[in-house]
């Protein structure tokens, strides 16, 4: 006999369930079930004592199960909070990390003031939540976003089109090659950098290698993305790369032999290197 089932006791049986993947499995699993209901989480708290109907804790159970197999919650609800922005999500993008709020602080502080309209570029953008959290925080700025993936960017353009509208050009290619002859003001990219083999551990096992491998030290990438910045950048324009805790030394090391100068790292909230920036010399 199937007992009566609340909002209330899905939500703390699911609770329950999730306790051994999420170290926030109450808040996991009110968004799963506030999905299942196509509902605000808000509204769940005034909603406990209601039954559930047959098909919504059918379609929460699949929630569950796939949450319950370490799929980052983002992509099942295929929403991501970024820069206090909402962000469409899906399994062709890498789900933004909190910490790489850093990286577009750190562009933010560092574009030239005296620019009235900075030129700034995200390489790799992704689902877009760099170029539009700079297009938001810079309200003056032009930005242009390049991703190798024709799927990441149909998502960046969406996000773009809802929360900064006409304000980042897209263009599709590897690094720098949809752009060859721009020059920049600032370049932003949080590249893949995690060294291969990936593990085959959640969250990562979910997302694009493409957006995490980077190659046998980690570097590959970003060897390409900094030496390729000078012939990107204006006098003084600044290259500000997230890495991993492990890499600041070798990045500021990259960036020093491209001909960049004064490169600086900065730790994220936990206290880990994180991003590393430097800036095109001005010339005399
Ligand atoms: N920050 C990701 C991690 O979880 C890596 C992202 C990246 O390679 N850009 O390790």
């Amino acid at each position: 006999m199937a007992a009566v089932r609340t909002l209330g006791s899905l939500l703390r049986e699911g609770t329950r369930r999730l306790e051994r993947v999420s170290d926030s499995a109450r808040l996991d699993c009110e968004l799963l079930l506030a999905h299942a209901l196509g509902v605000d989480r808000s509204a769940l708290y005034a909603r406990s004592a209601e039954t559930a109907q047959t098909g919504a804790v059918e379609q929460f159970d699949a929630l569950l199960a796939e949450r319950g197999a370490g799929r980052p919650l983002a992509q099942i609800i295929g929403r991501k909070e970024f820069y206090s922005l909402d962000f469409e999500i899906s399994r062709d993008v890498l789900v933004p990390r909190p910490e790489t709020e850093l990286l577009v602080e750190v562009i933010r502080d560092g574009v030239n003031s005296a620019d009235a309209t900075p030129r700034i570029l995200d390489l790799g953008t992704g689902c877009g939540a760099v170029a539009v959290a700079l297009a938001r925080a810079l309200p003056e700025s032009q930005l242009v976003a390049t991703d190798n993936s024709r799927r990441a960017l149909a998502v960046a353009r969406r996000n773009a089109a809802r929360l900064a509208p006409g304000r980042v050009r897209f263009l599709q290619g590897p690094w720098y090659g949809p752009a060859e002859h721009l020059r920049f003001d600032a370049i932003a990219c949080n590249p893949p950098y995690v060294k291969t083999p990936l593990s085959g551990d959640p969250p990562l096992c979910f997302e694009p290698a493409a957006a995490l491998d980077g190659g046998p030290d980690g570097l590959r990438e970003l060897r390409v993305v900094i030496s390729g910045a000078p012939t990107h950048l204006k006098p003084g324009g600044i290259l500000a790369v997230e890495h991993g805790a492990d890499q600041g030394a070798p990045v500021r090391s990259m960036m020093r032999s491209a001909g960049l100068e004064a490169p600086i790292t900065h730790r994220d909230l936990a206290g880990h290197e994180r991003v590393s920036a430097a800036r095109m010399t001005v010339g005399d």
